[in-house]
């Protein structure tokens, strides 16, 4: 009686069959009926053109004839491998991957959807005033915990933990004296990165004394605003400074000076409604998210449907209340083109 072992078979063996291992039970194996129901171990079926040979591997065959039966080996780095983590940035309105040195040289700005990404403020201030022209006024000038504020964590410890993270920053503003053209003006920009650009007793002293300094030197004042809103950290001393700002402001008006104030998204709250929307011109940058309170908010205290889109730069400019929208690689020129008109107008009052 033959054996498994002594077939030498010729046909091929099933498909089903041929990359089982080891004795087992073969059920209804119509090519060998009388040997029984076992078939020997491991079957190599040789790939070469033509030939459709089976033979039994007791001995295993030569490597060359079974690579093709091995997964091949990939050679070298995978392209995910070659593209080092942290040099692109992801637009979150088109999903266009940016490589970030492109991304800085557009200002921060999507080459494909335009889309403004945040800036820090002194990026902002670069792109703005004429090289070595910027003297940062206040500058050590820092935030206190006066009323000791505890929440999920302490004032003082937020404090900390944000000028530990933007190491050139003390708080949300800078402020100072720069030259944008030929024009010498008093500038200040805010933070986003820090604590939500809020507003708190720093950042409304800061600004009221660069419009006093804009004031005592006879230069306009432009403010660039961007914030959550007052900080609640310091309760009653962060709302007093709508107040203070926009007294400033007043007395600087007195002086027949311009004061250009540019909306970065997203201005809310308390700077909103205080020295964010009193310019003598309001700037805003496309897409920016302006308004008092939230969305959320004014539908939960109204009970009414809000308008699509009503708290964007776009709509507010249609309904008034912004003069115009521009793009954050035209603002240099907009200003120059804005301070030329403002000193003109002043020599022609007088003259
Ligand atoms: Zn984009």
């Amino acid at each position: 009686m033959p054996t498994a072992l002594s077939t030498k078979r010729s046909e091929p063996i099933p498909a089903l069959a041929k990359f089982h291992c080891g004795w087992y039970p073969l059920p209804n194996n119509p090519h060998q009926p009388g040997v029984g129901s076992y078939m020997q171990t491991k079957v190599i079926r040789k790939k070469s053109i033509g030939v459709d040979s089976v033979e039994p591997s007791l001995t295993p065959p030569p490597a060359t004839e079974t690579t093709f039966l091995l997964k091949p080996k990939i050679v070298g780095k995978s392209k995910k491998r070659d593209i080092p983590e942290g040099l692109w940035s992801k637009c979150p309105r088109c999903d266009s991957l940016i490589y970030d040195r492109e991304l800085d040289d557009n200002l921060k700005v999507c080459p494909k959807c335009q889309n403004h990404f945040v800036i820090s403020a002194r990026e902002r201030i670069h792109s703005l005033v004429e090289t070595c022209t910027f003297e940062e006024i206040d500058a050590t000038m820092e935030s206190v915990d006066i009323l000791k504020f505890t929440g999920v964590a302490s004032y003082e410890s937020k404090l900390a933990a944000y000028k530990k993270k933007s190491s050139l920053l003390k708080d949300a503003v800078v402020t100072g004296i720069g030259t944008i053209g030929t024009h010498r003006v008093a500038l200040g920009v805010m933070d986003f990165a820090f604590l939500g650009g809020s507003m708190g007793s720093v950042v409304g002293e800061k600004l009221t004394r660069l419009i006093e300094a804009g004031t005592d030197r006879g230069l306009p004042v432009i403010i660039f605003s961007t914030s959550g809103g007052a900080r609640m950290y310091e309760g009653m001393f962060s709302l007093m400074q709508m107040a203070k700002t926009c007294g400033a402001l007043g007395y600087h008006a007195k002086q027949r000076l311009p004061y250009i104030s540019v909306l970065i998204n997203p201005c809310y709250a308390g700077v909103m409604a205080s020295y964010a929307s009193v310019g003598d011109l309001i700037l805003a940058e496309p897409d920016a998210m302006i308004g008092f309170a939230g969305p959320r908010v004014i539908r939960d205290t109204t009970q009414a449907d809000l308008p699509e889109g009503f708290q964007t730069a776009e709509f507010l400019q249609q309904h008034g209340l912004i003069d115009a929208i521009v793009h954050r690689k035209d603002m240099r020129a907009r200003l120059i083109y804005y301070l030329d008109f403002f000193g003109a107008a002043r020599r022609k009052a007088s003259a």
